[in-house]
């Protein structure tokens, strides 16, 4: 087991910094608008974005500053991946935290860091900035609905 990658050994606390960072896919789908209902308490995604996320490479323009440009920017942490309802069953913080692997279009897994582009995972080209935006509520969209098969198997290398 001494051979299996850094998120099959390690729980997310015991990660170094350099590899939690690195676990994060590059999809984006958390820097999008959620919309709560207050009185069910559900959640909405939206395909709408915040401002400072580069909408093809799917990051944030300005990471160390982000929760100085947006107060309510979510911190991820070992504590509260599993308490953020909105996180997308493809991130790679919650798989982890679930005990499950990660995906083949993983970055990690394929070495490549447009996989989670290809396989239709990230946000780039399905999302707006929301500098573009009047009303969140038009931009209401089922981001787990992409047609995208987040567990297809690994693809088989040659040789
Ligand atoms: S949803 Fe998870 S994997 Fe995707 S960008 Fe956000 S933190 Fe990274
Ligand atoms: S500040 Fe950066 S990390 Fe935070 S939501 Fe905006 S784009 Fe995402």
């Amino acid at each position: 087991m001494t051979d299996a990658p850094f998120w099959k050994r390690k729980t997310l606390d015991a990660m170094t910094q350099a590899e939690w960072e690195s676990l994060c896919d590059g999809c984006g789908q958390c820097c999008l608008h959620k919309i709560e209902d207050q009185e069910t308490g559900e959640i909405a995604m939206t395909d709408v974005a915040c401002r400072f996320l580069d909408l093809d490479a799917c990051r944030c323009t300005d990471y160390p500053g982000r929760q100085r440009n947006v107060p309510d920017c979510v911190k991820l942490t070992p504590e509260t991946v599993l308490q953020l309802r909105w996180l997308p069953e493809t991130c790679a913080y919650r798989l982890v935290a679930l005990g499950q692997d990660l995906a083949w279009w993983h970055p990690l897994v394929s070495g490549d860091p447009e996989t989670v582009h290809t396989a239709g995972i990230s946000v780039r080209g399905n999302a707006i900035s929301e500098d573009r935006v009047n009303d969140l509520e038009d931009h209401i969209q089922d981001w787990l609905d992409t047609g995208a098969e987040p567990f297809a198997d690994t693809p088989k290398k040659e040789g």
